[in-house]
């Protein structure tokens, strides 16, 4: 981020702008939003901006400018339209103290001006540090159709009623009221009523809230998908927005976290000091303490929570305490890998089963009902398959499976890091040691990526 985004008091501060044509004007319609003394300076100013000096938003001076023009000023345009003239009035501001933007010269620009969505007092600012404009404005048409435009008038009335509200504990309760005021509510008794209507449903809203019985903690146990913030589901996404508390595992990325709420509390329970996990039973306790003091309780698992999540221990401990709950499901890694390579995890004629196995389990490594797999056409997704793979390789074959059958392993599904790495049985535990994989990897048994077999499959007409 080269540009940091402030708002900036301008109230009866000085803006100065040099130039009195287009760009001129396209800048003094944003700088009249504000409550800035505004001065024009330049040897030709066109009507329109005579007409506003006449209507008291501006003053005029109407000649080049000079040095001291832009004395005590807190932001200096130069909107000439005129490289050399811009950079000799740039000089002057800059020399007597101003912040100067040279439009369209972003370079030589001490700030810049984002494109604007105006519902006063609530105003959005979009920046793309020139890189983009056409994308700013697409966003700007965005926002500007989904927030409704009374919503400026239900900040303004809302911030005369902040007090009142005080009489709710801080938290969750506040924050139910407002959204329900301004997302619901509000929009309805303006709309309604107009502006004279908001006032009372503030109050009625607020004596309903104040009359509900205290709100009690619940907990969420939410998949976050293999990584890739768009395989989120809608319901996951929501319960991000309002969490409290979101406690979350290690393969959860930076990336999904951002979007949890800005005031949550955010704790990684895959680390612990130097990078130990947490106990289950100190992730238990986490996870209850934090419903018990009311609040609304995210658990962010990796892919789905009911595929090798540890979720009903989880479970346990909060109905063991009353506390409501639900299940949000997530994509799991194996539905997005396979969707990666190509495949399905089930076909006609193939296999009519798929089993999600694990390499280890409490007791070290996992077994499995290997004589079973070992039959042709067979599909198993091997989460962590790492440690494992010699095991796992070792038994299949000792069971009398095929050892050409494709194997796939794909590190880091669904992120700008994918790798897929297509093998067959016998090659599993060399290629695994030499691919050295650093992040989380699923092993398809049986599944090779869509091209791959496309030309095993050709190879093999041909042979
Ligand atoms: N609940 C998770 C699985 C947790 S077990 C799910 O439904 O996906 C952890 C194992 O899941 C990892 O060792 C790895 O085998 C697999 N896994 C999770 N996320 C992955 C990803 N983005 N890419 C590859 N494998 C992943």
């Amino acid at each position: 981020m080269k540009h940091f985004p402030i708002f900036l008091a301008v109230e009866g501060r000085r803006i100065v702008l040099s130039g009195g044509g287009d760009a001129a004007m396209a800048k003094l319609r944003l700088l009249m939003k504000t409550q800035a003394h505004l001065t024009v300076i330049a040897p030709q100013i066109a009507d329109d901006i005579r007409k506003w000096a006449a209507q008291g938003k501006l003053r005029i001076i109407e000649r080049a400018m000079e040095p001291g023009d832009a004395l005590c000023a807190a932001l200096f345009y130069a909107a000439n339209e005129d490289d050399a003239e811009d950079a000799r009035v740039a000089a002057i501001a800059h020399a007597e103290g101003a912040l100067v933007n040279i439009v369209d010269n972003l370079a030589d620009s001490q700030f810049i001006t984002p494109a604007i969505v105006d519902r006063d007092p609530v105003t959005v600012a979009i920046g793309t540090e020139g890189a983009a404009p056409v994308l700013a404005r697409a966003i700007k048409a965005d926002l500007e159709a989904r927030l409704p435009t009374s919503l400026g008038v239900l900040a303004r009335i809302g911030k005369t009623f902040r007090h009142a509200v005080d009489v709710l504990p801080m938290g969750r309760k506040r924050r139910d009221f407002w959204s329900e005021f301004y997302f619901n509510h509000g929009p309805k008794a303006f709309e309604d009523k107009g502006e004279t209507g908001v006032l009372p449903a503030l109050e009625t809203l607020l004596d309903a809230h104040i009359t509900a019985k205290q709100s009690e903690g619940h907990v969420d146990f939410v998949g976050a998908g293999p990584g890739d913030p768009e395989l989120l589901t809608l319901k996951a996404r929501n319960a991000l927005d309002k969490a409290d508390v979101v406690i979350h595992d290690r393969l959860v990325t930076g990336e999904i976290l951002e979007l949890a709420r800005r005031e949550a509390i955010i704790i990684d329970a895959g680390k612990e000091g130097f990078g130990a996990s947490m106990s289950q039973a100190a992730i238990d306790a986490l996870i209850v303490q934090h419903a018990l003091d009311g609040h609304h309780v995210v658990r962010l698992k990796a892919g789905d929570p009911t595929v090798f999540g540890r979720l009903d221990e989880e479970i346990e401990a909060v109905t063991a305490h009353d506390i409501p709950y639900r299940i949000i499901p997530g994509i799991t890694a194996a539905s997005a890998a396979v969707a990666g390579i190509g495949q399905s995890l089930t076909k006609r004629n193939r296999n009519s089963a798929v089993r999600l196995i694990t390499g280890h389990d409490t007791k070290g490594y996992a077994d499995h009902d290997w004589k079973a797999l070992a039959q042709p056409g067979e599909v198993a997704a091997i989460y962590m398959g790492k440690k494992s793979a010699r095991f796992i390789q070792g038994r299949l074959l000792m069971h009398g499976a095929d050892p050409a059958t494709p194997v796939t392993i794909i590190e880091n599904v669904s992120r700008a890091d994918q790798q897929i790495i297509a093998t067959t049985l016998a090659q599993l535990e060399p290629t695994l040691t030499r691919a050295d994989l650093k992040g989380p990897a699923i092993t398809f048994y049986g599944l090779a990526p869509r091209d791959a077999q496309a030309r095993a499959e050709t190879l093999q007409e041909f042979a």
